[in-house]
């Protein structure tokens, strides 16, 4: 069955009703500049390096052209924010613009920021400068780190100006606009399928849930409820799956509301997100979340959890049957429960049995003492089974922020958990190189620190976009030592201290 459409193109702010998305027109941008490709990306959609010079190429991706037999569109979705109920929100700055099917795979391709949609509430539709690097760099990381994530094709200025809240003298500040061209298989959210449950819209309801798994989940054969069942499933498990993975490599969403849960376990929305530097389990990068802290980085877990009852209860009407539902929820947390100790294991380099007190002892002193996480879990696999405790902790002495003279205290904290991980070590057949090897491709050497996308964003704001081509590259091969670019394994230099991610 096809989704309905809403076929007023007038782009105006409105409720849209019966409708699973809107037709909508791009904003055409007056001076539209590519500033980077992903060529990977462009790979995946089936074009060629030619392809990406041309005018028609940029055309496309800064919504001047609308290519033929194509038709964007926005769509609707609500969503629970930070736990409550917001009503229709949608695509209020992104439009979809065709799919491509190539090597038979089906991608999406939507712009960020091409202007005001029927979901644009009270804002303008369009993305900044600063906002877009972000998203664009810091998606093709995740991507690069084994994330499941949307992808960022492009990154073009549109040569119009934006208005922000940001004061400077007390008058408004205008910042340069940028659209991004994301990519996925879809960009579905639990948000439209609320939407629509909400609004006791059954038939699309049924609709848009036959049309996601047809599309995507086709290995559900499964009739009636049992459909829904399944469908339901998958998208616990697959959200597991991320949520593992975000905590693997310290990366902390920031605004983990329902519309920005995708319905394929990507992640998706790269607003105020950030990074881990030093272990701070109540980090997180979102200021307004600063009070309550809900989007905190030990809360994604429960947080998502929290999210897939409130896909439950939109897909209720579909399959009415409470304890089956129960049962896949409750799958959750037996399905993290398997996996995340793994995954702590494997950062460890340990094959023995999960021991959660020794995990414990060391998420106590990774809080206690500022311990930049990337470069413990880095330096860890040079610890060697014939070390001393001296010797293993002077190999990662580097990850602490503090001072030489306060890191011998912290050493005296630490001895214990390092002579309990030698012992753990040594009980290992595991030989030293191996399980270098393996660590190393769990703990990556090199992140998108905060303090780098800040630096991309300063300099491109001066024209210079030399680092973001540089970030990409470092980003491609997180997991590889990559001497040449030593400088950014490194801690956050002081100045980024308490620096947090940007959102609009
Ligand atoms: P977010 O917090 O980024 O997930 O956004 C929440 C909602 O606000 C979504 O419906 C977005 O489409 C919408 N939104 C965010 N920024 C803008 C903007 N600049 N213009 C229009 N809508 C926006
Ligand atoms: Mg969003
Ligand atoms: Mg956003």
């Amino acid at each position: 069955k096809e989704l309905t459409a809403d076929t007023d193109t007038s782009n105006t702010r409105r409720q849209v009703f019966g409708a699973c998305y809107s037709f909508v027109t791009p904003r055409v941008p007056s001076n539209p500049q590519l500033l980077h490709v992903t060529t990977e990306v462009a790979d995946l959609i089936g074009l060629s390096k030619d392809d990406l010079t041309s005018k028609e190429f940029l055309e496309v991706v800064s919504g001047s052209k609308i290519l033929p037999e194509t038709q964007p569109f926005a769509m609707a979705y609500a969503g629970h924010q930070f736990g409550n109920w917001a009503g229709q929100l949608g695509d209020g700055r992104a439009i979809n613009l065709f799919e491509v099917i190539n090597n038979k795979k089906r991608w999406a391709l939507q712009l960020k920021g091409a202007g005001e949609t029927p979901y644009s509430r009270n804002a303008d539709g369009l993305a900044v400068l600063r906002s877009s690097i972000r998203e664009h760099l810091c998606s093709e990381a995740m991507f690069h780190l084994g994330v499941p994530t949307t992808r960022s094709l492009s990154l073009v200025t549109t040569g119009d100006k934006v208005l922000r809240d940001i004061l400077y003298n007390g008058n408004p500040a205008y910042e340069d606009g940028a659209v991004v061209c994301r990519v996925a298989p879809s960009f579905i959210r639990f948000g439209n399928f609320e939407l629509l449950a909400a609004r006791k819209d059954l038939p699309n309801l049924k609709a848009l849930a036959d049309y996601t798994i047809h599309h995507f989940y086709p290995q559900i054969k499964e009739t009636g409820k049992e459909k829904y069942l399944a469908f339901y499933q998958e998208v616990v498990n697959r959200t597991v799956d991320m949520i593992v993975e975000w905590q693997r490599v310290g990366f902390v969403h920031g605004v983990m509301n329902t519309d920005n849960m995708s319905i394929l376990g990507l992640t998706i929305d790269y607003g105020p997100y950030g990074w881990l530097e030093d272990y701070n389990p109540d980090w997180t990068p979102n200021t307004t979340d600063a009070e309550g802290k809900r989007y905190r980085f030990r809360n994604q877990p429960d947080i998502a959890l929290w999210n897939l009852i409130q896909l439950g209860n939109a897909l209720y009407p579909l399959i009415e049957d409470i304890p089956a539902m129960e049962t896949i929820l409750n799958s959750y947390s037996h399905h993290f429960d398997a996996k995340f100790p793994l995954m702590m294991q494997e950062k460890l380099g340990l094959t023995s049995v999960y021991d959660s007190d020794f995990q414990d002892e060391l998420t106590t002193l990774l809080t206690a003492y500022e311990t930049d996480m990337t470069i413990f879990y880095r330096n860890l696999a040079n610890v060697l089974k014939s070390d001393s405790p001296e010797i293993a902790l002077s190999k990662i002495e580097y990850a602490f922020y503090q001072s030489d003279a306060i890191v011998t205290t912290i050493k005296t904290s630490w001895f214990n958990w390092m002579e309990a991980y030698l012992k753990k070590l040594n009980e290992d057949s595991i030989s030293d190189t191996d399980r270098k090897v393996r660590m190393n491709k769990v703990n990556p050497k090199y992140v998108l620190r905060n303090y780098m996308a800040q630096l991309a964003i300063d300099a491109a704001e001066k024209e210079d976009y030399t680092l973001i081509n540089e970030f990409h590259e470092l980003l491609k091969h997180p997991y590889d030592e990559q001497p040449q670019n030593e400088k950014w394994f490194a801690k956050r230099p002081d100045w980024a201290r308490n620096k947090v991610g940007c959102s609009m």
